[in-house]
């Protein structure tokens, strides 16, 4: 065995994030879950640096033909996708619904905080400025037919790769996890990454020490079930 042999099984042996923490984890973990605080840009919304760039040049070449990308959210840490997790909780348990089967109709559209690709400030969900917004955005009506952001939807179908921005939630049938949204895109070269990383962390704790509603029902199998189906549930090419 020459010496790189050693190393490289020496490593395999003690696990490669115990001994090279720098080069493995390289975001620090408490930034992927939304607890952290991330060195962030934007006006009316905050992304990594890189992210930010890219969205610019995106949106520049999307004006010219008139559609003005406007960011409806992007950054948002876990105590802000807590308050939404428990508000719908709340909301579901006071129609008389389950505890189960209100986690399952959150989990439609909605993460476990400590889940969200929106804690990586990678993630947007963008809407056109250009028409009169009424009432909810982010329903998939309107980015399709005569909706209102039909125009936003064709153009980023065919252009948001160019710049590195691609759908998580895709409409593709064999998909599992949240429905489709054609609204929010994902930079890849950060989140890319920011996923394989994410996925080596104890998510026990992550949910497990949170004051979320829910109780019973979010237990060590109910997560991993959810990380399997939900965060893993995104179109190939971000995997
Ligand atoms: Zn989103």
């Amino acid at each position: 065995m020459n010496r790189l042999e050693f190393i490289n099984t020496g490593l395999a042996i003690m696990g490669l994030s115990q001994l090279q923490p720098d080069k493995i984890m390289n975001t620090d973990p408490l930034l992927l879950i939304g607890k952290g605080s991330p060195n962030l840009v934007g006006k009316n919304y905050a992304l990594l640096p890189e992210a930010d760039k890219a969205l610019q040049a995106m949106s520049a070449a999307a004006q010219k033909q008139d559609i003005t990308i406007k960011v409806v959210s992007s950054y948002r840490s876990f105590e802000r996708q807590k308050s939404i997790w428990n508000r719908k909780f709340l909301r579901f348990k006071s129609q008389g619904i389950q505890d189960g089967a209100a986690i399952r109709k959150i989990i439609e559209y909605s993460t476990l905080p400590g889940t969200s690709r929106h804690h990586w400030g990678t993630d947007i969900d963008i809407i056109d400025a250009g028409p009169p917004q009424e009432g909810d955005v982010l329903l998939t009506q309107k980015f399709h037919d005569n909706g209102p952001y039909n125009t936003l939807r064709e153009w980023m179908e065919t252009h948001a790769q160019d710049y590195d921005f691609l759908l998580p939630y895709t409409k593709d049938e064999n998909r599992s996890g949240f429905k489709y949204e054609p609204w929010h895109y994902s930079y890849a070269p950060k989140s890319i990454p920011m996923l394989k990383q994410y996925l080596e962390l104890d998510h026990r704790e992550l949910i497990f020490s949170a004051d979320l509603k829910g109780g019973d029902d979010l237990d060590q199998e109910f997560l991993e079930s959810y990380i399997q189906s939900h965060v893993m549930g995104i179109d190939r090419s971000l995997l």
